[in-house]
């Protein structure tokens, strides 16, 4: 076990932080992640960044587990038990901080669950975080080390994020995550229905400085890690540090000889400027996250979207694919207008955008949104029980459609666009819709960590995979060989996506409907 201490001298109080596990689902990406030898798709930033707002003269030790990693010690000698994490953890975090309190163990809850339902986490915990933790967390420390601490830290107002440190990655092992995840901005200035992170960070844009961002970019890469996800949830909220951004990163990137590559989450208006996109695409961005929701106009209006409605969502996505950006679509099924037809136009939709990923969620109703509160008064609300997953369940009656019609449908979509061959058909697809090719990274070294991954997953489709899933496997290589090599490292990275997405509808699914 590593530890990381803080201070100096001959007593150390131990802090024993805990990322509680995920439970299996869509957004994991945990086939991907067992494909490439990682364990899970990114780690949890909050602790770290925990770790790094240690005031000076604070003498405390950090050991880290992510239970994604490694197994939980419930016996770890320790004086506190930190825990974070979002409204998908919840039942994990009730059994964690009931666990170790059981065990005599003091422990801090703190995080998005534990600040949004925060009436839902009183006295699951000792000490109990509300909101955002830059300026609370050091004040604990140093009453918590006096004996003198509070039961409830309530940060009532949003930090100014340059006062966020970069995460202190030191209890990590990069190689057992995908992705590193560097946080730019938080807050979105848009207004969805159904939206619960600006319930805790606010809608005003603030963001990092540009060089606090790049530092924690050039600490991703020291580490080793090749992608680096920007976890904001909409990378766009303020445009005009997203151009220094992108200008910043395009500079540093372009010398490295293993360039990174980044993804993050944004909205669909980055496709309303090709300036921006195709930086971009010059930065490396190999997979934008795009909240399209629905092809209904109606629907749209009806959860307040309105800046997907400014122009035609086609044409959007098609931009980002030829700017060689994989559109990944966030897709919802359940709003008040959509009826049985609604599935085969979201279908018609992946299909002619050739858009080869798509999630597709269950309309709910996170606590606190002006969508629950709407729902409430019409009484169409299955109790609060919201799982934070967005998947095969829905706290919502839904307007048009049986519930069992909705899942029913929305199991079968799920079906249809991860079969092998429509899958095959749309990745071939966008490949060849790939217009813009940066040639800032000619100059890119052999990697010998993604030759491995490559050969490993080779392996594993030659001797292990399902006998549909191999054979798209080595007809999508051969095809993109012939046509375009230059886009097999592409190819492969998307395979190695949809392996996820395959396990995921055929052996997840059936077991959870
Ligand atoms: S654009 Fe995304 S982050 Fe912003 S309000 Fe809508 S769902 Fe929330």
């Amino acid at each position: 076990m590593k530890i990381r201490r803080y201070g100096s001298g001959n007593s150390f109080k131990r802090i024993y932080l805990v990322a509680p596990r995920h439970p299996e689902n869509f957004w994991s990406m945990q086939g991907t992640a067992a494909l490439l030898g990682a364990s899970t798709l990114m780690p949890n930033a909050a602790l770290p960044t925990l770790m790094a707002l240690t005031p000076p003269g604070i003498n405390v030790e950090y050991a880290l587990c992510d239970e994604n990693i490694s197994d939980l010690d419930w016996n770890m000698p320790c004086d506190l038990v930190v825990i974070t994490g979002t409204t998908l953890h919840k039942k994990r975090i009730h059994e964690l901080c009931d666990g170790f309190r059981n065990n005599g163990v003091k422990v801090a809850l703190g995080g998005a669950y534990a600040s949004i339902n925060h009436d839902q986490c009183t006295h699951l915990a000792d000490y109990h975080f509300i909101g955002e933790a830059e300026y609370t967390w050091p004040v604990f420390l140093q009453q918590w080390t006096k004996e003198c601490a509070r039961p409830v830290y309530h940060q009532k107002t949003y930090v100014d994020l340059k006062d966020s440190p970069a995460p202190d990655w030191s209890l990590i092992d990069v190689n057992d995550y995908i992705n590193i995840n560097v946080q730019t901005s938080r807050g979105c200035p848009n207004h969805c229905e159904f939206c619960d992170v600006i319930q805790y960070v606010g809608k005003k844009p603030r963001t990092k400085s540009a060089e606090q961002v790049m530092l924690e970019v050039r600490n991703a890469h020291a580490l080793g890690a090749r992608t680096v996800f920007f976890s904001d949830d909409n990378f766009l909220a303020n445009k005009v540090f997203t151009e220094k951004l992108l200008g910043a990163i395009i500079a540093w990137n372009k010398v490295q000889t293993r360039p990174l590559s980044f993804s993050t989450q944004i909205t669909v208006e980055i496709a309303d400027d090709e300036k921006l996109l195709q930086m971009c695409a010059d930065a490396r961005f190999s997979v934008l996250f795009l909240g399209v929701e629905t092809v209904r106009r109606e629907s749209l209006e009806e959860v307040k979207k309105y800046h997907n409605l400014k122009f035609d969502i086609f044409e959007r996505v098609n931009r980002i694919s030829r700017y060689g950006i994989m559109p990944f679509l966030g897709m919802i099924v359940g709003f008040d207008h959509d009826d049985e037809s609604v599935f085969a136009e979201i279908e018609d939709f992946i299909t002619c955008t050739s858009s080869p990923i798509a999630g597709i969620s269950l309309l709910n109703a996170p606590r606190n949104t002006p969508l629950y509160k709407r729902l409430e008064k019409e009484n169409r609300l299955i109790g609060d029980d919201f799982s934070g997953e967005w998947q095969l369940n829905t706290n919502i009656i839904p307007k048009q459609l049986s519930r069992e019609v909705l899942l029913k449908h929305y199991c079968e979509l799920f079906k249809k666009i991860y079969d092998p061959e429509r899958f095959h058909a749309r990745l071939l697809g966008w490949l060849r819709q790939m217009e813009y090719h940066s040639d800032l990274y000619s100059h890119k070294k052999f990697d010998p960590k993604q030759f491995f991954q490559g050969a490993r997953m080779i392996r594993y489709f030659l001797f292990r995979a399902k006998p549909p899933e191999r054979k798209i496997f080595f007809k999508t290589l051969i095809e993109t060989g012939k046509t375009n090599p230059r886009l097999l490292r592409r190819a492969f990275s998307f395979l190695a996506q949809y392996h996820h997405f395959y396990d995921f509808v055929h052996t997840k699914l059936p077991e959870r409907i």
